[in-house]
């Protein structure tokens, strides 16, 4: 069996020298714990903070050891009451061909329900953030313009079905090529969207958005975020998910400018982590359960094949190869 281990900690955008693809055993589960071979690994722009030494909100990866992140895979020994081999399970042992993992990060997934993919995407992880997000952080209404960035990818694609379909009055988007534009607007019915790699991104927001918006769903940072303080409306909200655009920056990112227009729009802005919306997961898997399965949430997946090209799945989210989730399958 194979394992990706981290050797250095990257500087600036990570170098293929840092990572090492390693043989190594497999071991037999102890108590309370399954041996699962991994059929589905997630690749997440995250990850790249745990590369990273400084003090996080999750503990930064170890070096010469297996990284971790989010996998489905089938149980082959099971030592976890109601967890049988051939059952197939969610839990954090990614990043490998074959997992012994713990009772508390092992959740049962029914394969018959949903593709298994999907729980790492749409109906997991990156769905309940989107749904927590937009919903919670942003306290989305009925009404309201929503702005999104990263608007192609796992998060971005499914905040903005999720405000078109419980009403939002228009729902703009932003993605980095013009084939992600078209899919935005053609397919997941977006009223406006636009390639932030064509023009001044508060240019093409203004134009986008001639009304201005009331919530910005943030997953980019920098000059998206200044171009949306620059739109919101009166009690607008702003939720901060992430900012892709700075996690390879060796220096602080300079701040938005304008952040005087929060006084007289009375706007906020709210940072946020799934990890503290657990709660909200069967509400969320049952309002978006069904439009996954009736298609009226549509997704998209960007598949890249085997353990060896692991690595190059997670350099391509961060390059914005994937359109909807980067999955790697075994
Ligand atoms: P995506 O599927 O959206 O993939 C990342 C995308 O980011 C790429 O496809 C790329 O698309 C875009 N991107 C990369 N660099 C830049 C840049 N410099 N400027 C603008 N866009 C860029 O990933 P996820 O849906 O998994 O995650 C989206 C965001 O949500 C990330 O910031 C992530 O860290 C955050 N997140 C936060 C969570 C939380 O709990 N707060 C939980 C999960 C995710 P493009 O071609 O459009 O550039």
């Amino acid at each position: 069996r194979r394992e990706w281990h981290l050797l250095s900690r990257p500087v600036g955008w990570p170098k293929p020298e840092d990572f090492a693809l390693v043989e190594a055993e497999i071991r037999q589960p102890g108590p309370d714990e399954v041996l699962v071979r991994n059929t589905y690994l997630s690749v997440d722009p995250y990850m790249r903070g745990r590369m990273s030494a400084a003090k996080s909100y999750v503990a930064p990866f170890e070096l010469n050891k297996p990284m971790q992140g989010g996998a489905v895979g089938e149980v082959l020994a099971s030592n976890i009451d109601g967890i049988a081999p051939g059952d197939h399970v969610l839990h954090f042992g990614g990043w490998r061909e074959y997992a012994t993992v713990g009772a508390a990060q092992t959740v049962k997934v029914d394969a018959n329900a949903a593709p298994l993919s999907t729980y790492l995407g749409v109906l997991g992880m990156t769905g309940l953030t989107a749904y927590a997000g937009l919903l919670r952080t942003a306290s989305f209404k009925e009404g309201d313009t929503v702005f999104v960035s990263g608007a192609a990818g796992a998060v971005g694609s499914q905040v903005g079905q999720i405000a078109r379909l419980k009403g939002a009055s228009r729902v703009i988007g932003s993605a980095g090529s013009d084939e992600k534009v078209k899919l935005l607007v053609e397919e997941y019915g977006f009223d406006a969207a636009f390639n932030y790699k064509n023009g001044p991104v508060a240019e093409q927001l203004k134009q986008a958005a001639p009304d201005g918006i009331d919530v910005y769903f943030d997953n980019v940072g920098g000059d998206h975020l200044e171009a949306a303080i620059g739109r919101l409306n009166r009690d607008g909200r702003i939720a901060v998910c992430g900012m892709i655009s700075v996690y390879n920056d060796t220096e602080p990112a300079p701040g938005p400018r304008n952040l005087a227009r929060l006084i007289q729009t009375r706007g906020r802005i709210e940072g946020f982590l799934v990890g503290d919306h657990y709660d909200l997961q069967p509400q969320f898997v049952k309002e978006v359960g069904p439009w996954v399965a009736s298609g009226a949430l549509k997704y998209r997946e960007t598949v890249v094949e085997g353990i060896e090209n692991n690595l190059e799945a997670f350099f391509g989210v961060l390059r914005g190869d994937n359109i909807g989730k980067m999955i790697v399958k075994l």
